[in-house]
């Protein structure tokens, strides 16, 4: 699967959320939007990243993710680990190295936060920047006016609480998988890898170009990075599933060569 291209087309049916396949994505983004505050994120930051949840292999963590579907994607009817393996898959169709592929299997094993105890509103969808103005580029923008933040007088300005250029890194981003496995598997992957892993839920910066004032030199490559990952991410979903027996033993090994031993969760 993914190995003729076939799968990558009628790209403009994706991310179509006037016409979601599933109705929970409204209401998702009505929770998200809601509740994913500058204070919320802080007090997630310091429960999970610690990593005292849980110490697994890589593989365990696909495995327990894979027992998901994901209210916030409008698109995707199937559990995580075909979506995993069909963003990989396309990877290597193309060519694309090692470290490249190992990536798009793992991108999304950040939702293991899910089984963990937390709501799905805190664990997918798309991110943003909280402690500023929301983009009116993010779905589902109008539900904002939900969000107590939207009451907070310093955060109303493009740069909000931040200064110009001071770097996504200083920036609290809204709180779920992207930044919860970046931080899992940090030391495992090269910078390239990180940077599609932190930011790929981050549509309005990396698709819709907002937020560039916050941005410095490093988050502009970082983001370059995330573009040539999501088409994968997106494009490659299709209810035609890989054949498992054919593709697993490759990907265990692949899995087992960037990560041979338990990681803390
Ligand atoms: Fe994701
Ligand atoms: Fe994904």
């Amino acid at each position: 699967m993914g190995s003729n291209g076939a799968t990558l087309a009628g790209v403009a049916s994706f991310r179509d959320y006037d016409a979601p396949a599933r109705d929970t994505v409204r209401e998702f983004y009505r929770l998200n939007h809601s509740h994913q505050t500058f204070d919320f994120v802080r007090a997630k930051k310091r429960q999970y990243l610690g990593l005292d949840h849980k110490v697994m292999t890589m593989w365990e963590a696909l495995e327990l993710a894979s027992t998901l579907v994901d209210d916030s994607d409008p698109d995707l009817d199937l559990g995580q680990m075909e979506h995993a393996l069909q963003t990989a898959e396309a990877m290597r169709a193309d060519g694309r190295p090692p470290w490249f592929v190992v990536t798009g299997l793992v991108h999304d094993v950040g939702k293991v936060l899910c089984l963990f105890g937390e709501p799905q509103w805190a664990v997918v969808g798309d991110t943003f920047p909280l402690g500023c103005a929301f983009s009116p580029k993010i779905v589902y923008h109008e539900l904002f006016a939900l969000n107590p933040d939207s009451g907070v007088p310093a955060y109303q300005s493009p740069l909000g609480i931040y200064e110009e250029g001071c770097g996504l890194d200083r920036v609290e981003m809204s709180w779920g998988h992207d930044e919860y496995l970046f931080r899992v598997v940090a030391d495992h992957l090269p910078p390239e890898a990180l940077a599609m892993i932190r930011y790929h839920s981050f549509y309005a910066g990396h698709r819709e170009g907002e937020y560039c004032r916050l941005m410095n030199e490093r988050d502009l490559e970082a983001l370059a990075q995330v573009r040539l990952f999501s088409p994968y991410d997106l494009y490659s979903k299709s209810p035609i599933r890989p054949d498992r027996g054919k593709v697993l033993p490759y990907y265990r090994e692949l899995v087992e060569s960037f990560f041979p031993r338990p990681l803390r969760f």
